[in-house]
């Protein structure tokens, strides 16, 4: 929605983003009472909606909610895709359905249509330059994401490259064979999604994805990737520990050479899946970084921007990384607790709605447990 200059610019919490992390969050600060406003570039889950088409979670759902066990992907604790969608791996545009569904019935405030470009800090107030004039706010909620922002200069000539992000159907891609460069979720998706279309399929992994097995499924292939590749494995040209080093095109053949000298070719633009950099681009000076992750306190808070507080996939703490909707959503309340306790709201308000995410396993405060191994 344009602001005609009639719509209240200021707030005490801004939430930059409505995907799963700016919707989860939003609808904690909605229940503690809090006066916030999600600013969101395009609209509700904008970035589900740019999936490819043929796209799925990879997590599954299964509405266990009322036997205290949330489904996976469920961002509140009183929803599951699986009961909306009636799908355990919905797409890109049925999880959307389910995002719009939950921030219409908790009835969030979202202002739909403001991209906003800088944040910066000024008397202890949060000002936001965006495509709609100034946002000024006491808190910040940073929740913009990876998906929008494409990892640049993966290797020399990327751009001749299609990016993962950019594939609106794999049934649009034109030509008989393709090399996907990358071989994570990603690579491996568009690898199963085309050889399942009759191309021929190179695949070139720099690690050893197929091998690699952790207990904790942030850094391996989901057992749905593996069902699916198991039925294309041996119709791909597969080489792994292989980094490429540049792309180029002559004359429509594209060249892939290698950092160990090898070369493939093929007629059409190869796949760039070597993933996603982070919108903490646009906020870098607000945080201090230890390589990609920024630091954070106990509280999700900047370590050194005070009442700057980041939700969704590039939290980390230690080797905890809550990349997935059921791990980063279980600090949705711990960053809305300690908003809420700033602001002086009275301790018996927090501490209900703090017990009720308790109670379904959406706090973890905790970290011990999150680098156990899995026994058998
Ligand atoms: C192919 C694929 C499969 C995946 N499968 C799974 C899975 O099975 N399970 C799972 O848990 N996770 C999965 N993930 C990861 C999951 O999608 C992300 O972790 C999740 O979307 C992150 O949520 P988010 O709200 O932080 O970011 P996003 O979903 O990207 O939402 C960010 C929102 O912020 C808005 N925004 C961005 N920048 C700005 C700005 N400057 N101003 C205003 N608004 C802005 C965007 O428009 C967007 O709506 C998958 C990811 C991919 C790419």
């Amino acid at each position: 929605m344009a602001n005609d200059g009639s719509q209240n610019t200021e707030f005490d919490i801004v939430v930059i983003g409505a995907g799963p992390a700016g919707v989860g969050v939003g609808i904690v600060l909605q229940k503690l009472g809090l006066n916030y406003v999600i600013l969101e570039r395009r609209s509700v889950a904008a970035s589900f909606k740019k999936w490819p088409k043929e796209t799925r979670l990879i997590s599954p759902s299964f509405a266990g909610n009322s036997f205290q066990m949330p489904d996976l992907n469920a961002i509140s604790i009183h929803s599951s895709p699986a009961y909306g969608l009636q799908t355990e791996h919905p797409s890109g545009e049925q999880y959307a359905k389910y995002l719009e569904d939950v921030a219409q019935h908790y009835e969030l405030s979202v202002q739909d249509g403001i991209d906003v470009n800088k944040v910066r800090k000024e008397n202890g107030s949060f000002i936001m330059e965006t495509s709609d004039g100034e946002y000024r706010s006491r808190f910040v909620i940073w929740a913009g994401g990876e998906f929008q922002y494409p990892k640049e200069a993966a290797f020399e000539g990327d751009d001749l490259c299609i990016h993962y992000s950019k594939v609106t159907s794999f049934a649009d891609l034109k030509g008989d064979d393709r090399i996907v460069i990358g071989a994570y979720e990603s690579g491996f998706d568009s690898a199963y999604q085309l050889a399942k279309r009759g191309k021929k399929i190179t695949l070139l992994d720099s690690a050893d994805y197929m091998e690699l097995i952790t207990s904790d499924s942030s850094y391996s292939l989901s057992p749905f990737t593996r069902d699916r590749v198991n039925e294309i494995v041996d119709d791909i040209s597969y080489h792994k520990q292989i980094r490429v080093e540049k792309v180029e095109v002559d004359e429509g053949k594209y060249t892939v050479t290698t950092t160990d000298g090898q070369t493939f070719t093929s007629g059409s633009e190869p796949i760039n899946c070597t993933g996603f950099a982070s919108s903490l681009s646009l906020v870098t000076d607000l945080f201090e970084f230890k390589g990609k992750y920024p630091l954070l306190t106990g509280s999700d808070e900047s370590t050194i921007t005070e009442n700057l507080f980041l939700v969704g996939p590039q939290v980390k703490h230690g080797k905890a990384l809550f990349c997935f909707i059921y791990k980063f959503r279980q600090r949705f309340a711990i960053v809305a607790e300690r908003i809420a306790t700033v602001t002086g709201l009275d301790p018996e308000t927090i501490n209900k709605v703090v017990q009720e995410y308790k109670a379904r396993n959406f706090y973890l405060k905790n970290l011990s447990a999150t680098g156990e191994e899995i026994e058998c």
